[in-house]
């Protein structure tokens, strides 16, 4: 496994094509926008090093016999997935953002599995060139991003239909040693941080879209990849010469870029699928099942973060004794409790695949994406209901620290006397990094859209609600014949 160090010393050497606030960026690891996520990702390798975490962080691999990171662990268990969602609390809870190399583990989950009924059925041989390339990431410890969604333009068409043909990501040229592709993946969480990408179609695929189904594996610089930077609230306080306070979260972050593949080589032994349309959608929804089962643990870490910093918030502004305030924070307890129940109970009840790994149990680990849907914004809506609104009112630490100003602001924000004010700032702009600022991408919009938008997971609920045998219940009950 790679150290910490190992891991940032190794991300300096990639030639990432990337653009943000209309200049080309020429240190991606050291940019300050950028820098946070890294330290997000980093954590990943660093708790792995950890002997305290070992049972969560690290696994034996079923590949190589070999001690793996667990980000880069094909499950082998139930308790494999239950491991996972405990992981994915604790680094909530160290970071407070999206840590983002989960993506390429659900990936590499789902296609490992898809890979081997493509192959029963296609006679193909994806699945052993996923395995070589699955070898290689857990030999040499790589971060791999999972790409999955497609810009999509008119959600009334198919990819084929499309009057732009690259709107879903498509081959463009098959030769005999490999494939061109082009198109373009959005909202890709730790792109800038991984040394691969792999790739997956977007949606289930009917015949005549057979150049959409192809999923593969490249470099994250691979030539012809350019990048652009999604812009998050408030980013540019990470800019600022004071930029401590303000920013809530100094060290940690998370971002997503827009992915362009302008003709990228993909070689043969690289792609996982290609043509096999009815194999699309099996590989969407067991990516998407295993996402929707993450955030049954990475949201409840942060979350836990958030009702701390809740409670420390009423204790310097001197309220937490009062009823209403106690119980608002059971209530986000609660919230985010239940969040963590559907995380564990969709990975005990999950099953082994014909490949050998184990997949989440498919309805559960979509009633949890859809509760993440929204049990986040309550709890950040009793967050701010208990910071007051002094968590978006109080002066810039530029003001703090200026001598004109700063005495003035020690007087006039304390709360509790023993409580320093500067103390006090710190615990606000937390609160509003977390339900406003750069980390409510990850906290909020991404708990709504990220791993599917909501209707996405309410399709997969009827699918798997079996309604026809609840009927049939209610009927022997009824004794209706
Ligand atoms: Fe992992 Fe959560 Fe970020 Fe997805 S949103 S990559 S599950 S931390
Ligand atoms: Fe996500």
């Amino acid at each position: 496994m790679m150290t910490k160090e190992q891991y940032i010393a190794s991300l300096r050497t990639l030639h990432l094509n990337l653009y943000r606030f209309g200049k080309k960026v020429e240190n991606v690891v050291d940019d300050p926008i950028v820098r946070p996520s890294l330290n997000s990702f980093a954590a990943t390798y660093e708790l792995a090093e950890d002997p305290q975490y070992e049972d969560l962080m690290t696994a034996t691999s079923n590949l190589t016999g070999k001690k793996i990171n667990r980000f880069t662990h094909l499950h082998q268990s139930t308790d494999d997935l239950i491991r996972k969602v405990k992981m994915q609390r604790l680094l909530g809870q160290k970071t407070a953002a999206c840590f983002q190399r989960c993506v390429g583990l659900d990936a590499a989950n789902a296609v490992y599995s898809t890979t081997y009924e493509t192959d029963e059925a296609c006679k193909t041989q994806y699945h052993e060139n996923f395995v070589k390339f699955w070898t290689e990431v857990q030999n040499n410890d790589w971060a791999v991003d999972g790409a999955m969604t497609d810009v999509k333009g008119d959600r009334g068409l198919s990819p084929s239909q499309q009057a732009d043909p690259d709107l879903f990501l498509h081959v463009v040229e098959r030769t005999p040693d490999g494939v061109y592709v082009t198109g373009a993946k959005a909202h890709q969480t730790g792109y800038l941080n991984s040394h691969y990408v792999l790739v997956m179609p977007t949606i289930s695929m009917r015949k005549g879209d057979e150049d959409y189904a192809i999923s593969f594996a490249c470099p994250t610089d691979a030539e012809g990849i350019t990048l652009i930077l999604g812009r998050q609230s408030c980013d540019t306080r990470k800019t600022e010469e004071y930029n401590d306070i303000d920013v809530g979260n100094k060290v940690y972050g998370g971002h997503e870029v827009l992915v362009i593949f302008d003709r990228v080589f993909i070689p043969n032994e690289m792609i996982f699928l290609n043509g096999e349309v009815e194999f699309a959608g099996m590989m969407v929804e067991r990516f998407a099942g295993y996402h929707r089962q993450s955030y049954g643990g990475c949201k409840v870490g942060v979350g836990d973060v958030l009702i701390g910093a809740t409670a420390l918030a009423t204790e310097m502004a001197g309220c937490a004794k009062a009823s209403h305030v106690k119980d608002k924070i059971i209530e986000m307890t609660h919230l985010n409790e239940t969040l963590y129940c559907c995380g564990i109970a969709c990975s005990s009840q999950g099953t082994k695949t014909k490949s050998g790994n184990y997949l989440i149990d498919l309805l559960l680990a979509n009633v949890c994406k859809q509760n993440v849907t929204r049990f986040p914004y309550e709890i950040a809506r009793l967050a701010q209901d208990l910071a007051g609104g002094l968590m978006v009112t109080q002066p810039s630490e530029a003001d703090y620290r200026n001598p004109a100003t700063h005495d003035y602001i020690e007087k006039y924000l304390k709360g509790v006397a023993s409580v320093p004010t500067e103390d006090r700032m710190r615990v606000l702009r937390l609160i509003e990094n977390m339900t406003m600022g750069t980390a409510a991408v990850g906290y909020l919009p991404e708990s709504m859209h990220g791993a599917g938008s909501p209707q996405a997971q309410r399709i997969m609920i009827a699918r798997q609600s079996n309604l026809d045998m609840k009927k049939k219940l209610a009927k022997e009950i009824a004794r209706i014949k």
